[in-house]
């Protein structure tokens, strides 16, 4: 199959006319990391593919930084990690609380037997910018951005594609069509193409709420990211080189109490535990400043229709715990791209259905590693986090933890998880 755009202007989808129908091998919507590493592995694999995000830029606020050491050796084995690293980022070796029995380091990637044994800190929007170029070398890779899925195309229980709204910058608005052999829905926990799919995501409810707002940075600020716990308050900020990210974490469902208590209460508790910023969290006048992350954790029971696969936070939201997101949403996008390619490229020339056997392939391989670490997380949350906030005395951690982490072969355990997750995942050549 060819990708390639037709005229539509008969066509109709419901009310409103489609102006457009192109054709495809692979359709993918969503293009955060999960979405952009896939259509870049198919691309560069002669897959024909089609990137559809929503928004007009990769700029927004509400995202990850982090890039794991597994994405790393990924990037490595692609010949990519290089000229990534030449990108503007910060590292961290290890993640350090301070707690009321002192420095504790749960995590310590320097022990690690990797060539990038820290978490490359690089602002998302850089991240995808270098990826989609990446695949734009590729002339079978199209990236329409600025397009908003809104309805599936199906046809005899099979879908077949999408219709998506276009929004030109003179405010009018378009419907266009993709028609592919598969449809990938990678766009994040709030996933439509899920919803439009009839998928019912099983969820957890972690007990905790993120507050997050920006501060502004000072010239003679050290480089780095932070975190803090006492006294029932979780405090973190991210380096985002030209301003702070800060985050504040709430028990589940006590901000609208805290927000009848008033900014002032917001700025002297975060200032409480990072008193470095008590001058400058002046610039936080408003709540419209601030954003409330609802904390989840859930996984989709089936991943997979004739036509159609999710991947990343549309198949499972991961819990903030470890960072882990954005590792998982790339090494599905791995795993899909290393088992899809071969049959796809038989699909693209054959112009027939894909198997379902190899979209549940997909689904069994990174359905263990994400159920395990869903689980981890959840005993982190509910035993370590939550008894943190309930407490009104400074933290301190568990006896048990402290003296495991002690034992040399389980010290490495949590850093070799959270680096590559469960199991570890490379590029099929
Ligand atoms: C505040 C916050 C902080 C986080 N911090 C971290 C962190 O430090 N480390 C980490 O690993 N993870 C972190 N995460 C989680 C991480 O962002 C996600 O797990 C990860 O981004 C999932 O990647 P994804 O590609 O599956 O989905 P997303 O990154 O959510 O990408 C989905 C994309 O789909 C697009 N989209 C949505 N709907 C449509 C539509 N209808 N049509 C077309 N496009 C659409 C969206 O615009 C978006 O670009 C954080 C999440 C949040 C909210």
């Amino acid at each position: 199959m060819v990708n390639g755009t037709t005229p539509a202007s008969r066509q109709s989808a419901g009310s409103n006319e489609v102006q457009a129908v192109e054709r495809t091998t692979c359709c993918v919507v969503g293009g955060g990391p999960g979405g952009a590493v896939l259509a870049f592995l198919l691309a560069r694999k002669g897959i024909h593919v089609t990137l559809l995000e929503a928004h007009p830029d990769f700029d927004r606020e509400f995202r990850g930084d982090t890039i794991h050491p597994s994405v790393m050796e990924l990037m490595d084995e692609l010949d990519l990690a290089d000229r990534l690293l030449e990108l503007r980022h910060t590292e961290i070796h290890n993640l350090t609380l301070q707690t009321a029995a002192g420095p504790f380091t749960p995590i310590d990637f320097s022990r690690l037997n990797t060539k990038f044994p820290y978490i490359t800190m690089m602002p998302q929007t850089s991240f995808l910018e270098f990826i989609t170029e990446e695949a734009k070398r590729h002339p079978n890779f199209r990236l329409k951005m600025g397009a908003r899925v809104r309805e599936l195309v199906e046809e005899d229980g099979v879908i077949r594609g999408v219709r998506y709204d276009r929004r030109d910058q003179d405010g009018s608005h378009s419907i266009h069509e993709v028609r592919a052999l598969l449809t990938v829905g990678a766009d994040g926990r709030g996933s439509r193409v899920r919803r439009l799919a009839g998928f019912e995501p099983i969820k957890t409810s972690p007990p905790m709420d993120v507050l997050w707002f920006r501060l502004p940075r000072e010239p003679d600020d050290a480089e780095g990211t932070f975190g803090r716990i006492g006294r029932g308050q979780i405090a973190i900020r991210l380096d985002r080189f030209d301003h702070w990210q800060a985050g504040y974490v709430i028990p589940k469902g006590a901000y609208p109490e805290l927000r009848a208590a008033g900014i002032e209460t917001l700025r002297r508790s975060y200032a409480e535990l990072m008193p470095d910023f008590a001058d400058r969290m002046e610039h936080l006048k408003d709540w419209k400043q601030v954003s409330l992350l609802s904390v989840e954790s859930s996984r989709c029971p089936k991943w997979y229709r004739p036509g159609l696969l999710l991947i990343g936070d549309a198949a499972h939201v991961m819990s903030p715990v470890g960072g882990v997101g954005i590792n998982y949403a790339i090494q599905d996008a791995v795993v899909a791209a290393n088992v899809l390619s071969g049959p796809l490229e038989t699909s693209q020339k054959q112009l027939k259905d894909l198997d379902l056997s190899h979209l549940a392939e997909v689904q069994r391989r990174r359905e263990w590693p994400t159920r395990i670490i869903q689980r981890l997380q959840a005993l982190i949350q509910n035993r370590v986090l939550s008894a943190a906030l309930a407490s009104d005395r400074p933290f301190t951690p568990p006896a048990l933890l402290r003296l495991l982490l002690r034992v040399p072969v389980l010290r490495d355990l949590p850093s070799r998880i959270v680096a590559f997750g469960i199991w570890p995942v490379h590029v099929r050549e």
